[in-house]
């Protein structure tokens, strides 16, 4: 391949959070340099990373010294204004590409476009006031879930709506932002296909996880999923049939309900996912080093399953438990860098090898 990227390149990566920590040390280990662009003080990636830009995400000038400093752009945060993503794009390719985050970044543009692949997702409308909302009501029934089109994640800016009586409330937690309606999915439990595709067209999928969240944060994820063979080959299938729409490269995450109905998406994240974590310890090639790989015109590399993996958050205190987790074997120990430990922060992640493959 012509496009590699060669040793001492420098990848762009927008936040400096705890992916883009972990994306740095993939990508040291190829070789490669980082340079962190994040507007937030002391960055858990900007211990680990060559260089560091502190500037916000309006900011056009450090956006271009940025984008001129490095070989290629990728991102672990996804709310980057347009404006910025076009000062960038002008001088250096984004990966994954624009219209991935144009997708993802609105809830009402992801489900339309999941739709318009034949994906199912929950029953959906738009809401934009106090008569929307009963009108969607109306059509969808209750219970049902209103989330902001923009910005939610660890299920932030959400309010569940168990009958319409819940509804004047629950717009008003809205704040007035643009929010969505959906169905609320009787499933009985949540798994995630975590993807890549490469630069020359060539997509690999890890084995589905299945997530158990607590508060509305993943707490953890667990090799095998309960899927049965025609499930887990549905879940790949679908993760391909995104990457390949969007032109995508690099790593996606996409989050899915189990139904008996079958598989219903929930989201995608354009870029490496924490419940992709597990595959540190259960593959060759984890999501970190695969999705550098992808942005730098490598071959993907193998990203088959060799161990039962549970992966488990640290969230917030959970992180004084180091002492004893230390103690266990077979349980990989990442921690973040974060000084101040903060309820509902994640600070860390174990991964605990449950047994090779038989
Ligand atoms: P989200 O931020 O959209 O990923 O939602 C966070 C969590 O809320 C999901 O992982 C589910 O557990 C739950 N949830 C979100 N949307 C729905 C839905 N339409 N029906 C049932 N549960 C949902």
């Amino acid at each position: 391949m012509t496009d590699m990227l060669r040793p001492g390149a420098m990848i762009g990566i927008l936040g400096g959070g705890q992916l883009g920590r972990m994306l740095s040390v993939a990508a040291s280990r190829l070789g490669f340099q980082c340079h962190i662009y994040e507007p937030g003080p002391n960055p858990p990636a900007g211990d680990v990373a060559a260089r560091v830009t502190t500037a916000s995400y309006e900011d056009l000038d450090a956006l271009r010294a940025f984008a001129q400093s490095v070989d290629v752009i990728t991102y672990e945060f996804e709310n980057v204004p347009a404006a910025s993503l076009d000062a960038l794009e002008a001088i250096r390719p984004i990966r994954p590409n624009r219209r991935a985050l144009a997708v993802s970044q609105e809830r009402i543009a992801e489900k339309d476009f999941l739709t318009s692949l034949s994906l199912t997702t929950a029953p959906y409308a738009r809401v934009v006031d106090k008569a929307s909302l009963e009108a969607a009501l109306a059509q969808i029934g209750a219970p049902a879930i209103l989330k902001t089109t923009r910005l939610g994640y660890d299920g932030k800016g959400q309010a569940r709506i168990m009958t319409p009586a819940d509804a004047p409330a629950a717009w008003q937690a809205m704040n007035g932002a643009e929010s969505v309606l959906e169905g609320f999915v009787d499933f009985s439990h949540e798994v995630s296909v975590i993807a890549a595709r490469g630069l020359d067209g060539s997509v690999a999928c890890y084995d589905p996880g299945e997530n158990v969240h607590q508060s509305g944060i993943l707490h953890t994820t667990t090799l095998p999923a309960r899927l049965s063979p025609g499930q887990r080959s549905d879940a790949v299938l679908i993760a391909a049939r995104i990457l390949n729409a969007l032109d995508y490269v690099g790593v996606l995450g996409v989050e899915l309900f189990v139904t008996p109905v079958g598989l219903i998406v929930n989201e995608i994240a354009p870029r490496v996912h924490n419940s992709g974590h597990w595959t540190q310890a259960g593959c060759a090639v984890d999501q970190f080093e695969q999705h550098i790989r992808a942005i730098a015109g490598w071959p993907l590399g193998d990203g088959g399953r060799h161990a039962d993996v549970v992966m488990e958050n640290l969230i917030g205190e959970d992180v004084d438990r180091v002492p004893t987790l230390a103690r266990e074997r077979s349980t990989q120990i990442h921690l973040y860098g974060k000084v101040e430990v903060k309820p509902g922060r994640k600070m860390g992640h174990v991964n605990r090898v449950i047994r090779g493959l038989t």
